[in-house]
């Protein structure tokens, strides 16, 4: 094992953020080498990237042993299901950073097993910091694992922070595209169907995000993300409605200086970067071009269209347990949105509802956070007037 190159873990590496790694790994092969790959049930897509990147151990955790083929895998490579081995493979000990590419707060466990083992964590999954942001960063302190934003604002903010220190920082500004609703009006957005808010202006991302971004709900949560990651107060953070996505966020120090990070819309920058950090490398993401015209726009954002944001300002002011009951809510909503049995205009709606029916607690235990999102996603379900289960609820992680 050289000292030089980077062994890698990724949980997710099927979806968007764990395909545009796969492009960055495929980059760097004399410097990266991916030893851990996970996807849920996706094992022929697995397959395909376990045969080209020949990882120690893939882990399927939404299937078990005789759900595939035998055959399936590379004979070198070891095949493990469900959500432990996950955990036992973030653990292993040459692992040196883990991509947190799992969708929802299904994400939170593999998260947590590897900043209880100290690992640098390329944080995509953002639904970490919603649910458990205060317990989470507090871990990390005490294991020393570096929580390295991979979310493309969260990114620019880390290496925008690098122009001062932490009390010259007046506000941190997070910018949002808008996405594909921007200008439509309140009555229009009534009628929005499935296929109009997967498509976004910007940003090819999985569907539960995408959804996130058309309600505006993702900033709220990347409010959250921020408030937890960067141990800011929610009165420090602003949004700012920015169509072209190429100012990624900003932080203004208090002279009034505001320092941006600017580039193409392209997660494989800030995928290489917390795998580089403190360093940089040249890449394969694309490059400003500063020999054509372009502008940029920015405008304040509307809250009455968007109420999602108002919550995101809300809970990341309040902390506590209305991080995961607003994230649960939202899930159980974009999943029966998708499923077209909510109203695009209800997901905020049914997510202010039960967040306002819950028994906040300002200190809870990750046990109660947990027991909380079971609760959250069942008063969801009864709000749509249904009694399925579609998203899996969690289980506690140990540490
Ligand atoms: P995708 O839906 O594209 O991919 C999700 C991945 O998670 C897949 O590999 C999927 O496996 C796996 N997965 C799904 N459900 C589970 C589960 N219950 N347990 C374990 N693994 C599961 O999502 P994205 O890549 O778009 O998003 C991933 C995370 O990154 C989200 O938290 C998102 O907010 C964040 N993010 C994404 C950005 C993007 O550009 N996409 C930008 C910034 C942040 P399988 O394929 O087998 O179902
Ligand atoms: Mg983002």
């Amino acid at each position: 094992m050289s000292a030089d190159v980077k062994h890698i873990a990724i949980l997710g590496a099927t979806g968007s953020i764990g395909t545009s790694c796969l492009e960055v790994v495929r980059a760097n092969m004399e410097s990266m080498k991916i030893d851990v790959m996970t996807a849920h049930s996706n094992w022929q897509e697995l397959a395909k990237f376990a045969a080209e990147f020949l990882p120690q151990t893939v882990v399927l955790t939404g299937l078990k042993e005789g759900d595939i083929p035998d055959d399936t895998f590379p004979t070198n490579v070891e095949v493990l299901f469900g959500e432990e081995a996950l955990i036992r493979s973030v653990e292993a000990e040459q692992i040196e950073t883990v991509i947190t590419g799992i969708v929802g707060a299904a994400g939170l466990r593999g998260t947590w097993a590897a900043v209880c083992a100290g690992k640098r964590i390329g944080l995509a999954n953002k639904e970490t910091l919603v649910v458990a942001g205060e317990i989470v960063t507090e871990k990390a302190k005490e294991t020393g694992s570096v929580l390295i934003p991979v979310d493309s604002e969260h990114s620019a903010i880390f290496q925008a922070l690098m122009c001062g220190e932490p009390n010259e920082v007046e506000r941190i500004i997070l910018t949002a595209s808008g996405g594909p609703f921007r200008t439509w009006t309140a009555e229009e957005l009534e009628n929005v169907t499935i296929a109009n808010a997967l498509d976004h202006p910007t940003w090819d991302m999985g569907p539960k995000i995408t959804i996130d971004s058309a309600t505006m709900m993702n900033k709220a949560l990347e409010i959250i993300e921020a408030r937890w990651l960067f141990d800011i107060p929610a009165e420090k953070i602003d949004v700012v409605v920015h169509p072209q996505s190429i100012v990624h966020s900003m932080v203004e120090f208090v002279d009034g200086s505001v320092m941006a990070q600017l580039s193409p819309p392209d997660m494989k920058l800030p995928i290489q970067f917390a795998i580089t950090y403190p360093e940089r490398i040249s890449g394969i993401s694309p490059k400003l071009d500063l020999t054509q015209t372009f502008s940029l726009d920015f405008q304040p954002p509307d809250l009455e269209r968007f109420p999602s944001l108002s919550l995101g300002f809300e809970v990341a002011g309040k902390g506590g347990t209305a991080g995961v009951v607003l994230n649960a809510a939202n899930e159980i909503a974009v999943d029966r949105f998708l499923n077209k049995q909510l109203a695009f205009t209800d997901i905020p709606r049914l997510s202010r509802s039960i967040l306002a029916s819950h028994h906040f607690e300002s200190h809870p235990t990750l046990d109660q956070l947990l027991t909380l999102d079971r609760w959250a996603r069942q008063e969801a379900l009864r709000w749509t007037s249904l009694t399925s289960q579609p998203s899996p609820s969690l289980t506690a992680p140990r540490c």
